[in-house]
């Protein structure tokens, strides 16, 4: 069974992008990055933000997430990056550097696939 944590952009997630839905319902759907799981067993145990600007306490918050799933019995086993974080932030180079250090399970870059392609059209 595969467990997916999500790292999104702490500004983006749930304010910007409404629920966080796009990630979620891209999972559900095994759409965009997730089809990785179309045939698999799959669940998501988190979604984790990066902690705000610069990012800097994303390897103490995946330690965090380590913790406090402990007693549950849960550790990811992939790390998907949300495009807030993977596509658009500034600080984007140095936070998923340190994630890929650190982390110890594969890090995909991607997760929904629903940019919008324009506003008015
Ligand atoms: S560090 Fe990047 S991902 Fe985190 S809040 Fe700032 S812009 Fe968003």
């Amino acid at each position: 069974m595969e467990k997916v944590l999500i790292i999104g952009c702490k500004r983006i997630m749930d304010d910007v992008c409404i629920g966080c839905s796009r990630c979620l319902v891209g999972f559900n759907r095994r759409e965009g990055y997730f089809e990785l799981y179309k045939d698999e067993e799959a669940e998501v145990m988190g979604l984790l933000s990066c902690g705000d600007c610069p990012g800097a306490g994303i390897v103490t918050r995946l330690a965090q997430v380590k913790l406090w799933n402990a007693p549950l019995n849960e550790k990811p086993t992939k790390i998907h990056l949300g495009p807030c974080l993977a596509e658009h932030c500034p600080h984007k180079n140095e936070i998923i550097k340190k994630i890929k250090a650190k982390a110890g399970v594969q890090v995909i870059e991607g997760t929904h696939p629903y940019m919008p392609e324009n506003i008015f059209a």
